[in-house]
């Protein structure tokens, strides 16, 4: 039988919110996978707190709904428990670019084969319209009503620095190109992060801003990591530039969960060798 793919529970969010098609595009990700004859038995979805996190209510697959910015580190941890399962994150720019910032930057270090989805909406829109990390400078929001005197992060930048083996990012008006990257980062092995580039319809409803400046990256070699800092450097999340959309770069290294899943076999060879030892002097 197929597996209803969208839950009962009652949708919270504001009309118009890019969230839906962030869960649109998971739920045709699901059935994609579902097509490929891969059991969703093994799919694990784990968000953070705030707006995007209310995502594991409405999919139904199993879901694990962490606390404020420790998305990545849950997802870990269920990952190296577990290697075979397929683990996806999704988080916010709150979650993951302000708490659990460390978090990330480790996680793309680390290379663990887990796909990341930041629902990068540039403003606390749980909480009612704070500036977070990604927020251009002179954002007005309710902690800065005279706007904000910071310059913003630049996600991309940062990850690919930080070792990221898959690097992409997306748009919610961009749908199909939106799944595209997200079962490339499915099937990445190792550390596949995305960028989401998510319209919050009531604090920060810029998608007339996205619509006249993105395109998707053509003629762009993905193994080249130089050519992948220019394009990120591009636009810097807070100028009237161009935005990329798409994959900035790809490249192949042994995973944390293949590099833990040896140290482990190790573990018991050695134990069962003392074991035996043992047994010889008895
Ligand atoms: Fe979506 Fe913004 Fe409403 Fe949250 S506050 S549900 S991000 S539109």
């Amino acid at each position: 039988m197929t597996r209803q793919l969208v839950t009962d529970t009652q949708n919270t969010w504001c009309p118009g919110c890019g969230n839906f098609s962030i869960q649109h595009t998971l739920k045709n990700v699901f059935a994609a996978m579902e097509k490929e004859g891969k059991s969703l038995d093994d799919v694990v979805l784990v968000s953070g707190i705030g707006c995007h996190a209310k995502i594991v209510d409405y999919l139904n697959v199993n879901t694990f709904y962490s606390i404020h910015g420790r998305t990545i580190p849950v997802a870990t941890g269920i990952k190296i428990a577990n290697p075979n399962l397929t683990v996806i994150c999704c988080s916010g720019d709150g979650d993951s670019y302000a708490e659990g910032l460390d978090h990330l930057i480790f996680a793309a270090k680390r290379n663990i084969d887990i796909t990341v989805l930041i629902h990068n909406n540039r403003v606390y829109g749980l909480t009612t319209g704070q500036y977070t990390p990604t927020s251009p400078l002179g954002f007005k929001g309710k902690s800065t009503p005279s706007g904000t005197a910071e310059y913003p992060l630049n996600p991309i930048e940062l990850m690919l620095a930080s070792g990221a083996t898959y690097v992409a990012r997306g748009y919610t008006r961009k749908m199909d190109q939106l799944k595209n990257l997200v079962m490339e980062g499915i099937a990445h092995k190792g550390f596949a992060f995305i960028d989401v580039l998510q319209i919050c319809a009531t604090f920060f409803p810029v998608s007339d801003y996205y619509s006249s400046r993105v395109y998707e990256l053509s003629d762009h070699n993905r193994t080249d990591f130089e050519s992948a800092c220019t394009k990120a450097r591009e636009w810097d999340y807070n100028s009237d530039a161009k935005i990329a959309l798409g994959t900035f770069f790809e490249r192949s290294l042994p995973s944390f969960d293949e590099k833990m899943g040896q140290h482990r076999m190790n573990a018991v060879e050695r134990e069962r060798a003392i074991q035996e030892f043992l047994i010889t002097r008895t």
